[in-house]
């Protein structure tokens, strides 16, 4: 271990959309600042999702930094490849590289009381470990990050290839492969229709079906794109048009889960124009209200689910064997390359990072019990610890990165005032927390989300510890101008 006396003021963990808009803002206020990221490059969910057809389902001029439009988006919602080229111009523009550490992976992080500062475990991918020290830590590791492997009998005795679908290869080929997947969610649904047409034949393992809505994924054209770089003006309205359509959206699901009833209507018929099958309709047709889960947005999943060289398996896995999954029914379903397209634990990320704060206590394991956050930013007991895209802050109806840019507004906005007091720590006030939590779960309450169906939006006591129960405006409200009374700087 080399125990450096390297000394940082915030050093920010992980380099996806969170730490670079986290690093733009520093590197704006002249702070000195560090990013830690684990891989070898930038772009966290988007660099390491490299599976086919991996996009993004909220529109790209939505989703991107308010402070760096690009007119050069070629579609509506653009593909994992092309946000990850943004992120790349992001980083060179704002001259991030010099800050930023790959191969850094942090192992643990401990907060001293006396001096206010982290000491924060770094290992390098060649094993060294490394300590350095931060007068404020920020997390920035993300949601999706760790994917969940199902607790499947037999999985480890499969021979054919295993992949989840967060640690695909690019050079993968299915081609004239028995292709089997497992899940029917936002990652399912993308990956499906590229490997319906590559394998030799395609089953879905299906436990529940999804609602999904046409994608409409159009290119924008060269006039149109010209036209965005010359009149910035016109490039905001647009953005402006597309958050306005978002937001309304997002009422529905916590004040008028009835409009959503109705967009079911609009996925019965996306479902019924491409599937004429009407037992096949019926098995792909969900039985909770649209909503509880991801809406999913997709033009060519239900033609996939169509197609002859496609089996829908709705029974329950019963078993993997070396070269097939068996149901429920007693079926063998023959593959020799199996998907898991399962999803991720939430706070995953935070269970293996060993962040430790005041009295003991550790991150993960708090949040493995119950995520208590402040405005999903700050925890009792982790004075100086900032998190991004957290507990209670990511949302089923918009871009995320509304919620990012607004988390780092407060995020600098603690740290200066904590200096400007000469403090040394920043933290939330203990007794300001079951009020917010205690409002989380009421607005949560009446949601859609929590009408009754399986997802990981809830924990495993079946409360909303993922989303955020209001409007992005009235977040951005309380995050941008905090009451500064809720936090102690002392
Ligand atoms: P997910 O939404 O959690 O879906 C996981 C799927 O795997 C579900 O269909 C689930 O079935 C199934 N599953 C899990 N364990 C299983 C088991 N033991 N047996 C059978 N089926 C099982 O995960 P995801 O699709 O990776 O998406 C996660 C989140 O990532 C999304 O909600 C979204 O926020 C984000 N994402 C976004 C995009 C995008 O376009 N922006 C793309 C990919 C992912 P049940 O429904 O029955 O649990």
């Amino acid at each position: 271990m080399t125990e450096g006396d390297e000394l940082h003021d915030v050093v920010v963990v992980g380099a996806g959309f969170a730490g670079i808009a986290m690093g733009v803002a520093l590197k704006a206020s002249g702070r000195d600042f560090l990013i830690l990221e684990k891989a070898d490059e930038i772009g966290g969910t988007w660099r390491e999702n490299r599976y086919p057809g991996c996009a993004c389902d909220v529109p790209a001029h939505l989703y991107s930094f308010s402070f760096e439009p690009n007119p050069y988006w070629s579609k509506t919602f653009a593909d994992a490849d092309e946000i990850q080229d943004y992120l790349l111009y992001c980083v060179e523009k704002y001259a991030l590289r010099p800050h930023l550490r790959t191969d850094a992976t942090v192992q643990h992080a401990r907060y001293d009381a006396a001096t206010g500062v982290w000491t924060v475990t770094v290992a390098s991918a060649w094993g060294e470990l490394r300590q350095l020290r931060a007068r404020a830590l920020v997390l920035g590791v993300g949601a999706l990050h760790e994917p969940v492997v199902p607790d499947l009998p037999g999985l480890e005795t499969f021979e054919g290839e295993l992949r989840h679908t967060a640690t695909w290869d690019r050079g993968l080929s299915v081609q004239g492969r028995r292709v089997g997947v497992i899940g029917t969610g936002s990652s399912g649904v993308q990956i499906i229709p590229p490997l319906a047409e590559d394998a030799a034949h395609l089953t879905v393992f299906q436990r529940t079906p999804a609602w999904v809505l046409p994608r409409d994924n159009t290119d924008y054209s060269e006039a149109t794109i010209d036209r965005f770089e010359r009149h910035p003006m016109v490039m905001r309205a647009h953005r402006t048009q597309l958050r306005a359509t978002h937001d309304a959206r997002g009422r529905a699901f916590t004040d008028h889960p009835g409009l959503l009833r109705a967009m079911q209507l609009r996925a019965r018929r996306h479902l019924a124009a491409a599937v004429s099958d009407p037992t096949l309709r019926e098995r792909l047709t969900p039985g909770y209200t649209m909503g509880c889960k991801r809406i999913l947005l997709s033009d060519d999943y239900y033609p996939a689910m169509a197609r002859p060289d496609v089996t829908l398996a709705t029974d329950a896995i019963e078993r993997v064997e070396p070269r097939a999954v068996v149901t429920a029914d007693g079926t063998r379903h023959e593959v020799d390359f199996l998907v898991l397209a399962t999803g991720f634990d939430p706070i995953g990320s935070y269970r293996y990072l060993g962040v430790t704060g005041l009295d003991g206590r550790v991150l993960g394991q708090e949040f493995a019990h119950d995520a208590q956050t402040y405005l999903g930013v700050t925890v009792p007991a982790f004075p100086n610890l900032f998190v991004l895209l957290g507990p209670n802050t990511l949302l089923g109806h918009t871009s995320v990165l509304l919620m990012l840019e607004a988390q780092v507004a407060l995020t600098m906005r603690l740290l200066d005032e904590r200096d400007r007091r000469g403090a040394r720590a920043v933290q939330v006030r203990p007794e300001v927390v079951p009020g917010f939590m205690a409002e989380i779960d009421r607005r949560s309450e009446g949601s859609v989300w929590e009408s009754g169906c399986h997802s990981w939006y809830l924990d495993d006591a079946g409360r909303n510890r993922t989303l955020w129960p209001g409007s992005v405006r009235e977040y951005e409200r309380r995050l941008t101008r905090p009451e500064l009374v809720d936090y102690t700087f002392g």
